[in-house]
């Protein structure tokens, strides 16, 4: 962590990505450079998405180019106008502006036309094989697979049924039309790919205009072309894709759009399928995609992690051309770092031990003027009320503490943060056992300020009863109990990974003026951690989110 903290964008050396694009521009092979994100609306997008997204709009601003937001609609029966919606607020609000709003499904008539052209090519046939002895005529990595009977059609009879296949006249799965490639290709993708499948289902944007829809390996390389990407950027699963997306761009001579791939992020404790989180959110594991827990873009932002820690830990996290998995405790550390700089300064007791200053005249209360930020000198300050009666911290007192414990104990002295040091003079019990009450004396001489310096090992927070606001405070912990979710044993569920002690909902105590607060972001309960104000809040019932804890528990 140490060396990550150090390192800086200046000081860091190129990224390979960076250095292709550089040597791109150098030689002329592009005169600009144009990125897309293209994600499929078929989920909201996660914490890996705004890798992508960082890195596909952070290169193109890093060298004056652009970057489309292309959706890769061709799936219709799992994609939704809900995902579109939700894909393009979380790209806004990481920061980005795209250059263009486009979708995949726009292609589709010169998608097409470009399948006629490949037919009479000789490139492209009509397969009347079900989708079983497709898969069975493959073959295998180390067999080569079997040319299907309908592999030599005449191109007159392709494109014939090919346009009735488009017109409706087929079940799904009747036929499906295939690139003429190489049955005995040593990359399986490469045998006779499937370009077109029938599926009869409404598209969240064509309509029923189509019954027929493009693979992903022959939208995409297109797409890209169509838009004249230079740089298309997708993570290292795909790299036996690339000579497809090659292949097809050759035989139709039309704009090089070039490929390259890098390890898509995994984190500890987390999962990133859009399958499984569906699955979470479907079966009530979580409140929705914007629980707090979850590593969607909603959720993190509900959470309260800001835009600006996300893209420090985009930067951070950097670019890798092998996978790996990163420490959830490194996207921690990156929101505890932006909110240190910006969160305003707070006491909430979350666990409250009432405490009575008895020598403290009843009825009084006097203002403590703590700086709202103290690392932010514009910022003004805050008014603390001080009474007899307050809360504390169940565990700032203890009554039979181990030799370095310098909070609260019996005779012991602390003081109380902004105000003064008090003594602790007498404990009181209830029948169980539990400590209900803690008697204390207060040296009036030690007033921040105007007082005389005097220092003790031990600070605590408080709040005072009379001005304390009841809130709920939900404490969110990591979702599951296993770091590497992707080596669980085989055929074991990740559901029974889930942490049941991922939420706990405590009543807090804080003072009055974090009720005031307008920020807009997440704020610092002093000594605790940070806490953003929920969507739940009610005037009646503010509810806070833990966001992280103060320093890290690893
Ligand atoms: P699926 O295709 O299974 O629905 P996906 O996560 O690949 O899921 P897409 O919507 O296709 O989702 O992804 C959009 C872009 O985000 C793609 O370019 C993809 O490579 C990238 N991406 C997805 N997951 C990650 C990740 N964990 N790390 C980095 N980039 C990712
Ligand atoms: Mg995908």
């Amino acid at each position: 962590m140490e060396e990550l903290k150090k390192d800086t964008v200046e000081e860091r050396s190129l990224n390979f990505l960076e250095e292709i694009i550089e040597s791109d521009l150098a030689s002329g092979k592009y005169k600009t450079v144009l990125t897309r994100f293209p994600p499929e609306p078929n989920g909201y997008l996660h914490i890996g998405h705004a890798k992508s997204i960082c890195l596909n709009f952070g290169l193109a601003k890093k060298y004056g180019g652009k970057t489309n937001l292309r959706f890769d609609d061709t799936n219709p029966t799992k994609e939704d106008v809900e995902y579109v919606d939700s894909i393009k607020g979380d790209v806004n609000w990481l920061g980005f502006q795209w250059e263009k709003e486009l979708y995949a499904s726009d292609y589709f008539e010169q998608l097409y036309e470009w399948a006629q052209e490949l037919i009479k090519k000789g490139l492209a046939y009509v397969d009347d094989q079900t989708q079983e002895e497709i898969r069975l005529n493959r073959g295998t990595v180390n067999q080569p697979g079997k040319e299907s009977p309908y592999r030599n059609r005449g191109v007159e009879e392709n494109l014939l049924i090919f346009s009735e296949m488009r017109a409706g006249k087929y079940k799904d799965g009747d036929k499906v039309l295939r690139a003429k490639l190489d049955m005995a290709h040593s990359n399986m993708l490469m045998r006779d790919p499937i370009l077109y499948r029938i599926i009869h289902a409404h598209h969240h944007r064509t309509g029923d205009k189509w019954c027929i829809y493009p693979m992903y390996d022959y939208a995409h390389g297109q797409s890209d072309s169509l838009e004249n990407i230079t740089h298309s950027i997708c993570t290292l699963e795909f790299d036996v894709h690339r000579p497809l997306y090659d292949w097809f761009i050759e035989k139709l001579g039309i704009f090089p759009s070039h490929q390259y791939e890098f390890a898509r992020l995994n984190l500890t404790y987390t999962i990133m399928s859009k399958r499984k989180l569906l699955e979470l959110v479907k079966n009530n594991y979580v409140s929705g995609w914007d629980d707090p827990r979850m590593p969607t873009i909603c959720g993190l932002r509900r959470r309260g992690y800001t835009p600006e820690s996300i893209r420090l830990f985009a930067d951070k996290v950097g670019v890798a051309k092998r996978d790996n998995i990163i420490d959830l405790s490194l996207l921690e550390w990156c929101v505890r770092e932006d909110l240190n700089k910006r969160a305003n300064r707070y006491m909430a007791v979350l666990n409250p031990v009432k405490l009575v200053i008895t020598n403290y005249p009843e009825g009084q209360t006097e203002y403590f003027t703590p700086t709202i930020n103290p690392e932010d000198p514009q910022a003004g300050v805050r008014q603390v009320p001080f009474t007899r009666e307050l809360y504390i911290e169940q565990n700032d007192f203890m009554e039979n503490p181990p030799k370095k414990y310098f909070r609260l104990q019996p005779g012991g002295e602390v003081r109380l943060k902004f105000s003064y040091i008090i003594k602790c003079e007498e404990v009181i019990k209830n029948e169980a056992g539990d400590v209900v009450e803690i008697r204390c004396s207060y040296d009036p001489t030690t007033r921040p300020g105007d007082g005389i310096w005097r220092s003790v090992k031990g600070t605590i927070h408080w709040v005072s009863v009379e001005h304390a606001k009841e809130v709920e405070v939900r404490l969110f912990d990591r979702l599951f109990t296993e770091a590497e979710m992707d080596s669980i044993p085989e055929g074991s569920d990740y559901k029974n990974y889930l942490d049941p002690h991922s939420l706990e909902i405590v009543k807090g105590y804080t003072e009055p003026s974090l009720l005031e607060d307008n920020s807009g972001i997440a704020v610092q309960f002093e000594r605790v951690g940070y806490f953003v104000k929920d969507i739940d809040s009610t005037p009646e019932k503010p509810v806070y989110n833990r966001t992280v804890g103060l320093k890290s528990t690893w």
